[in-house]
């Protein structure tokens, strides 16, 4: 037989095995794979297919055993210790937010973010982000509080995104925003307060990359491997005025199902989310 013709009749997985493979979280890697022939092949993937089984059954119990919460409670718990600790204070604001609280964000009629709005009755839609809330608990919190302080909240958020890889209609933020520092140190605060985050997140290896925000004018975005996770902008900025902030500011916005993903390696954000088809990024028809 010629190279050529070995390599021709070289046998990949199947779509069907490969989704299989995917789905119990393979290594994306495994799927690339080449077997000489189909037997040789069906036994690999059978013999992929039930350590997967075998590891995915393994997290379950251990979710009874050790009493283990799901990754993204987990993840949440360790946010909440390290900026409890920086001194951030914990808010919990409502889900469902007014039209003219978007549009004091500049969402109004014609901008991107305003079609992925899960709109509701009465001009009320459900939160595609956490920033008018804490805009207004920042104006309420700063009559009352000396300066620097900090606010952060973890929570739902929810937008029609196309629905993809890296995309869930709903999913889960965190926004922290300092206030009452000068210009200079939140520019610096920024790239502090990134690393605090993703390191209590466990995600060691990232990126700073500048990028334009249609809300909120240069931003800077925090990659991993070219992913973004995270959001994060300094004030003073133009849509201060509509909220009444008037001294500098920086907040930075992570998506912890992005967070998960990059940490654990998923290739797909399903199993780091809300989810009726995975429990702590276990697939369940195993
Ligand atoms: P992308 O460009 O990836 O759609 P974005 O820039 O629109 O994200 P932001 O408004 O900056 O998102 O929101 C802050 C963070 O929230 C993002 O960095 C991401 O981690 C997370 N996020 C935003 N939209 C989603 C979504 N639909 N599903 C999961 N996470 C999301
Ligand atoms: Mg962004």
């Amino acid at each position: 037989m010629t190279p050529d013709e070995a390599e021709t009749t070289r046998m990949r997985l199947t779509a069907t095995q490969a989704q299989r493979l995917c789905e119990l979280g393979a290594d994306p890697l495994v799927l690339d794979g080449v077997f000489a022939d189909a037997p040789t092949r069906d036994t690999a993937f059978k013999q992929l297919e039930d350590g997967l089984v075998r590891d995915g059954r393994q997290r379950l119990q251990e979710m009874r055993t050790l009493g283990r919460a799901p990754q993204l409670v987990e993840l949440e718990t360790c946010l909440r210790t390290a900026l409890s600790g920086a001194g951030f204070v914990q808010v919990i604001t409502p889900l469902i937010i007014t039209t003219d609280a978007l549009a004091k964000m500049g969402i109004e009629r014609g901008h991107p973010l305003r079609e992925q709005v899960f709109w509701l009755e009465d001009g009320r839609c459900l939160r595609p982000m956490l920033a008018p809330n804490l805009y207004t608990l920042l104006r309420r919190l700063g009559r009352i509080w000396s300066r620097p302080f900090g606010i952060f909240e973890v929570g739902p958020c929810f937008r029609r995104d196309s629905k993809g890889a890296r995309h869930l209609n709903e999913f889960t933020m965190l926004n922290l925003v300092e206030l009452g520092r000068s210009a200079e140190e939140c520019r610096a605060r920024l790239e502090e307060l990134a690393a605090l985050v993703m390191n209590a997140a466990g995600v060691h290896d990232y990126d700073l990359v500048r990028t334009e925000s249609e809300v909120y004018g240069e931003m800077v975005d925090v990659e991993v491997k070219g992913a973004e996770v995270c959001s994060a902008g300094r004030g003073p900025h133009p849509l201060d005025g509509n909220w009444g902030i008037v001294e500098p500011w920086v907040g930075l916005g992570f998506g912890l199902e992005r967070l998960i993903m990059a940490r654990e390696g998923y290739p797909n954000i399903e199993r780091a989310g809300r989810s009726l088809s995975y429990v702590n990024g276990v697939r369940l028809n195993i």
